[in-house]
């Protein structure tokens, strides 16, 4: 099998070891003469799976007694109507950043539930820039703070995050979610999408503070009380069990690798690599989003002109680099380097852009 490079979005590339892995156990789950699929969630093998996935999240992250760590259905976008139904009560406010698309709609649904501030708005300048944390200033008041981590379409990526006090911090991590070591205790709420930078679609993992509870709204429709996910270990009703078992390998394998701070050091290697690239082709290359807030997951791109373009982006599929087309809402080319892309696949692209350049610039 010739397998490629593949810069998508999401669902993005995995680690070949851990689909081996997949593969081997598919259909006799550890010798128990059925495949994981087939199993009751209530199971000691299901059990062991669900319990070593909130595990190696926690050791990964380094997490304090007061987090759980909750797997849930709906995608990160279930989240976007979640977090405010459970913390926007009545008479109170949420402050939000506003910084690209997916920004955008974790604030319209926010709109529909209750009052809502925005307190960052990067609407005037196309998306391309974000402000200093220490500049981001909440509502006193505000039922908290929601941020988009990195912006999977814009390519802006938060350096470091607001210290936002009493207000809890609850940010859409689906893009760079375990790629870099974090200061856990600073969030209230973490959400990504397993899509991007941890597994298969099919599931969200949810990192959520004890004291948030508190201020669950108990009205809700039971799946979306976090409350009730919180109290059954995310077992409340079924898991989205292959997801969460492929999630559990591909934690192994991080942590194999040596954690976040390995994730860390691999993603400014892969990103630099196509930076450099890019500020060293004399504006053959152009990355439109400002220098202190790129981002080292997805590398937006855009070379002179659509025919140009297009014909990197042929070049690039024979060359075996697939999923580089840009979000089709912005155009362009847009790299993903998650943590499961290889070293060698940035360098291959990097290669591939360096020879483009020499020959068409
Ligand atoms: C992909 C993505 C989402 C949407 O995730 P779904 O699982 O499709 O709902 C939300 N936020 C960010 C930052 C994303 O990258």
């Amino acid at each position: 099998m010739a397998r490629i490079f593949n810069f998508g979005a999401g669902p993005a590339t995995m680690p070949l070891s851990v689909l081996e892995k997949a593969r081997d156990q598919f259909v006799d789950f550890r010798g128990k003469g059925m495949a994981l699929l087939e199993m009751s969630h209530r199971g000691k093998e299901y059990e062991e799976v669900h319990r070593q996935a909130m595990r190696l999240v926690a050791e990964l992250l380094g997490l304090p007694g007061n987090y759980k760590v909750l797997f849930l259905g709906g995608g990160a976008t279930l989240q976007f109507g979640m977090v405010p139904l459970n913390f926007l009560a009545p008479g109170r406010a949420a402050d939000y950043t506003l910084t690209g698309s997916w920004a955008k709609k974790a604030l319209a649904d926010a709109g529909k539930v209750g009052k809502v501030n925005v307190v960052f708005d990067g609407t005037p300048d196309g998306f391309m820039s974000l402000p200093e944390p220490r500049e981001v200033q909440t509502t006193p008041g505000a039922a908290y703070l929601h941020l988009t981590s990195n912006e999977t379409i814009g390519g802006v990526q938060w350096p470091s995050f607001p210290d936002t006090g009493e207000v809890p911090l609850i940010v859409d991590m689906s893009s760079d979610f375990l790629s870099r070591r974090l200061p856990v205790e600073r969030f209230g709420l973490i959400y990504a999408g397993a899509q991007k930078n941890l597994g298969p679609a099919g599931v969200t993992v949810v990192v959520l503070r004890e004291d948030l509870l508190a201020r669950c709204n108990p009205n809700l429709p039971a799946y979306l009380n976090y409350r009730n996910h919180w109290d059954g270990d995310s077992l409340y009703n079924t898991p989205p069990a292959f997801a969460v078992w492929m999630v559990a390998l591909t934690l192994e394998w991080l942590r194999d690798l040596g954690g976040l701070e390995a994730a860390e050091k691999l993603a400014d290697e892969r990103a630099g690599m196509i930076y450099g690239v890019i500020d060293a082709s004399g504006g053959f290359y152009r990355s439109p989003v400002k220098p202190a807030c790129r981002s080292k997951m997805n590398v937006v791109f855009r070379l002179p002109g659509d025919d140009l373009e297009k014909r990197f982006l042929e070049e690039a599929l024979k060359n075996g680099l697939n999923g580089l087309k840009g979000h089709r809402s912005v155009g362009g080319c847009r790299a993903s380097l998650y943590n499961a892309m290889p070293v060698a696949g940035a360098r291959a692209l990097a290669e591939l852009m360096m020879d483009f350049a020499r020959r068409h610039g």
